[in-house]
């Protein structure tokens, strides 16, 4: 069956015990629900008046003294007692086993696929879309989450459906036969239901998206739509992409009346021809005949629900298809792994670029042509060049987050290549123009940087950073900032990112356009910083204004990919390049 693979796939990912539990508590319900059953036979034979002709009648009192119980009516309805108890008990576990596994199942997809972007090659990374992955992460594993339901629920009633038929088959084989004809009938004439059904819960999950899309662009543009006027234009799509949703559900909602519409009907008239062919033709006792009523009965409701749990297991199939793709391709982008501790890598003599060229795919020119640099230890070292000119792939280039697609990055003559380069990864820190700050306290943002660092060490990162700002906030070093903490400018952020890239005690600190979005006053401040980190680390400044890269003792101009002169300031006369 189609979804069935997948469904397997995903629940390999779970612990094998469990999956083992889960299948075996299925087949002993059934057990139990086919005895049950069969307990009809002898207790309608007991209402017709003579108890144990029946074959299935004496096996059943044959277990009844076996557990020292009557054969008689009373030892009948205790031993029903007691198998209905014992199942409700079997029931309970089943639920308890499936919700737990479906859980570990969607956190281990989860996991996977976190882990699998955090430990990918960011040159692969930079191609995707953030949103994607969000949507891949929650949306998509939800859906098989709720498809996993399904596949359980689908296994349940496959094992109650098969153990309904055994016992059918035990008590009368040629109905059984019959009804499984006839059964099978039923199904064939229902295949264009089924099939218009699976379509319509294709188109449901294309109709969703769009919807989604519509009301997130919608509110994304709400500025844009109040300038341009056209509010009335983003309502029309939305009402359009409502209507579509509405048909599909209208028609899926109706598809589903019919179907069970017609399965009462076409089940009522089989019930009454089984009846009839029972009694008339095949001759079957009347407490075996009613029993089988019972079960052909209840078997017209667990095809249904074997329906529409093989819908949603074919609904889950592609989400689940989908997260594959993402883990098998993610799989083969991963990095190197990473060393076990963080290793300090100190810089002696210099970090080199040797030959460095660079193309990103789909790009006429390459980023990064024929590089020659050389970062001297302990030395602060200023790129400049117009946007576009390279700056920060050379910055990704040395700080080990893209390899080069040809040339080599030496750390004091050697490669940084294979294991090697997460250890330098850990060794480098970068602080963009636009600062990530974690939605928690400032001091947890700082022990990101170096989790063993003691309340010293934390107040003279911040004294080096120029963000003693910190200490004159009401709740100090516990304030909240990030997304919905407390408001900081730009240069706040950045000076507590900064502090925290110190912390790091990088072999290599980069500050990419530190202050290129700043007021003069946190201009002057993060400058002071940076003046004063001089001689002490080596330091990248990637930037354009000639004042915060002034106490640079080496300047690199760039230009489409190339270094077009490199020196001191006096040597390259170039005074802003802006
Ligand atoms: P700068 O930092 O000097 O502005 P970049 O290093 O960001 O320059 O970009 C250099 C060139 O590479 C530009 O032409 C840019 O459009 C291109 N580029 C940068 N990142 C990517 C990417 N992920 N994919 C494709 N092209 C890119």
């Amino acid at each position: 069956m189609k979804g069935l693979g997948t469904f397997i796939r995903v629940l390999r990912l779970a612990p094998p015990h469990r999956v083992v539990a889960l299948g075996l508590l299925m087949l002993v319900l059934s057990a139990t629900e086919g005895i049950g059953l069969m307990l009809l036979v002898p207790l309608l034979e007991f209402v017709a008046g003579g108890l144990g002709q029946n074959p299935i009648a004496a096996a059943i009192i044959r277990v009844l003294s076996f557990f020292g119980l009557p054969s008689d009516i009373r030892g009948l309805l205790s031993f029903f007692i007691l198998l209905i108890v014992f199942r409700a008990g079997l029931q309970f576990l089943r639920e308890r086993v499936s919700v737990v596994l479906r859980q570990e199942l969607v956190d281990a997809l989860r996991t996977n696929c976190l882990s699998n972007l955090l430990h990918a090659e960011w040159s692969w990374l930079a191609k995707q879309t953030r949103s994607d992955h969000v949507n891949l992460v929650m949306h998509e594993v939800s859906r098989i989450g709720a498809g996993l339901q399904s596949g359980i629920g689908l296994s349940a009633t496959g094992t109650a459906v098969a153990a309904y038929l055994v016992t059918a088959f035990v008590i009368s084989p040629e109905m059984t036969v019959l009804v499984a004809a006839s059964g099978g009938m039923i199904y064939l004439l229902m295949t264009r239901l089924r099939r218009h059904a699976h379509a319509l819960g294709q188109e449901q999950g294309q109709v969703n998206r769009a919807m989604m899309a519509t009301v997130q662009e919608s509110l994304s543009a709400i500025r844009l739509s109040k300038l341009l006027g056209n509010e009335s234009r983003h309502l029309q799509f939305l009402t359009d992409s409502l209507a579509n949703v509405r048909r599909n559900s209208i028609a899926f909602a109706l598809n589903i009346s019919t179907a069970r519409m017609m399965q009462q009907v076409l089940g009522a008239v089989m019930l009454a021809f089984y009846i009839f062919a029972g009694l008339e033709w095949l001759k079957v006792g009347l407490p075996e005949l009613l029993t089988l009523v019972l079960i052909f009965s209840r078997l017209t409701p667990q095809f249904m629900a074997l329906q529409n749990q093989q819908n949603q297991l074919l609904h889950m199939a592609s989400a689940a298809a989908e997260i594959f793709d993402f883990l098998d391709e993610s799989a083969k982008m991963a990095e190197p792994p990473s060393p076990a501790q963080a290793e300090q890598w100190p810089v002696k003599n210099a970090i080199e670029l040797r030959g460095v060229y660079l193309h990103y795919e789909g790009r006429a020119r390459p980023a990064l042509d024929g590089i020659e640099l050389t970062l001297p230890a302990c030395a602060t070292t200023a790129v400049i060049g117009h946007s576009g000119a390279g700056k920060s792939t050379l910055a990704d280039v040395l700080t080990g987050l893209l390899m080069p697609d040809q040339g080599q990055l030496l750390v004091d003559g050697t490669a940084v290549e294979g294991t090697e380069r997460k250890r330098w990864m850990r060794a480098v820190s970068y602080v963009p123009q636009d600062v990530f700050l974690f939605h928690d306290t400032i001091r947890a943002n700082l022990l990101w940087g170096y989790p063993e660092a003691s309340e010293q060490t934390l107040e003279t990162a911040l004294r080096r950073a120029a963000a003693e700002f910190v200490f004159d906030l009401p709740l100090g070093l516990e304030t909240v900032v990030g997304d919905a903490g407390l408001r900081l400018s730009g240069g706040e952020r950045q000076r507590i990112a900064l502090a925290r890239a110190l912390l790091q005690r990088p072999s290599l600190l980069i500050l990419d356009e530190a202050t290129s979005a700043l007021d003069r006053e946190n201009e002057t401040r993060i400058r002071a910083a940076i003046e004063a980190l001089h001689g002490d680390l080596t330091v990248l400044l990637i930037g354009h204004r000639h004042a915060t890269l002034q106490h640079a003792d080496n300047v690199v101009v760039m230009e489409t990919g190339r270094i077009l002169r490199q020196g001191g300031w006096d040597e390259i006369g170039v005074s802003d390049i802006d």
